[in-house]
């Protein structure tokens, strides 16, 4: 399916960033086991002091896990190696994790629906800094909430937090690629955060074919036309080699 497509789009969740260490936040121990969902609003974020420490604590103790100790696995590398080969368009992701831009995927090719834990921006007057530099200089100096350096504003991480809109752009570019692709290969999502959620059913309304490469079922099953239950790196990098084989011999 892959070969013969002209215009596939990938489709990621956190079941392909499983396999790189970083938890499943609704898993078992992930995420949400020991913390509260409840100060991860955007809401509360901003509105109250508490709970905004409590996120700075969650991320000056490493809660996403630094550079050094997550990486791309094999999936993110397949997914990067069928972009590099011309077989992928472009990837939409609900993961904030940059490992497909890590992977080599460039970063006009990643559509992300929840935007991106790499960058911390201030609310103010929107100076843009990695969260490794935000979290390396309040360690540094023992701060529990880091404020911007320029203006003393309020620093957000901009990744879509609970309560917040969805990026405008991201959402309508990944709705056009959903409704204009021939091929939807969704890894490791569930299906089941809208809207991120809809762009597999734009790509079947719209004729495309749809594979589903995910650990459980998902509401999209019955109307892939194949659906495969295995570890996304494992799958994926024999994926690649059946690829590559192919376009050999047709070359
Ligand atoms: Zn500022």
């Amino acid at each position: 399916m892959i070969i013969d497509s002209e215009r596939a789009v990938v489709f990621t969740g956190a079941g392909i960033s499983t396999e790189s260490g970083i938890p499943d936040f609704r898993g078992p121990g992930g995420i949400w086991e020991k913390y509260d969902p409840s100060d991860f609003t955007y809401q509360r974020f901003v509105g109250d002091s508490d709970s905004r420490r409590r996120h700075w604590d969650f991320y000056l103790n490493g809660g996403f896990g630094s550079e050094d100790e997550v990486s791309p696995n094999p999936a993110h590398h397949a997914v990067a190696e069928l972009h590099s080969m011309g077989k992928v368009h472009c990837i939409i992701t609900q993961n904030v994790d940059n490992l497909h831009q890590r992977a080599g995927v460039p970063e006009d090719r990643v559509i992300e629906l929840h935007g991106n834990m790499r960058w911390v921006k201030c609310l103010d007057c929107g100076k843009r800094s990695t969260l490794a530099e935000v979290v390396q200089w309040a360690r540094e100096n023992s701060i529990d909430e880091p404020r911007c350096e320029i203006c003393g504003g309020m620093l957000k991480p901009q990744a879509v937090f609970f309560g917040e809109s969805l990026p405008e752009r991201a959402l309508a570019d990944a709705t056009h690629y959903s409704s204009n692709c021939d091929l939807f290969i969704v890894i490791g999502s569930t299906l089941v955060v809208t809207p991120a959620a809809f762009m597999p059913r734009y790509a079947v309304q719209n004729g495309a074919r749809l594979v589903i490469i995910n650990i459980g079922a998902t509401p999209m099953d019955r109307q892939a036309t194949m659906v495969v239950e295995a570890r996304a790196g494992e799958f994926m990098a024999k994926v690649v080699e059946r690829v590559k084989d192919k376009v050999g011999t047709q070359a």
